[in-house]
């Protein structure tokens, strides 16, 4: 049987792939980053690939909630720049 890699993504608490997911993760000094390999070794979170879920991260402090240490600003700029490229990512794709 193949293995279901579903994460619950800590905004919206909707199951997803792990593929289809950013990690977050609480690295040994108790400072928090955005792994983007998903490789990085510690408690992780997981949120939605999707614009609106990183936005909706980021005002409600589900990152601090989760990982109940403070999240550096670098971390929301981080999320908010990939944010950015999915948008225009998105955008590129509905062009004819
Ligand atoms: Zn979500």
């Amino acid at each position: 049987m193949k293995e279901k890699c579903e994460r619950m993504c800590i905004c919206c608490r909707t199951r997803r792939q792990k593929s289809e997911m950013l990690r977050c993760v609480r690295q040994r000094g108790g400072e928090v980053a955005v792994d983007l390999k998903h490789s990085q070794f510690g408690r992780g979170a997981y949120i939605c690939a999707d614009v609106g879920c990183i936005k909706k991260v980021n005002k409600i402090g589900a990152l601090k909630r989760t990982f109940k240490s403070n999240i550096k600003p670098e971390i929301f700029d981080c999320l908010d720049k990939i944010a950015k490229k999915l948008e225009d990512s998105f955008e590129r794709s509905q062009e004819p």
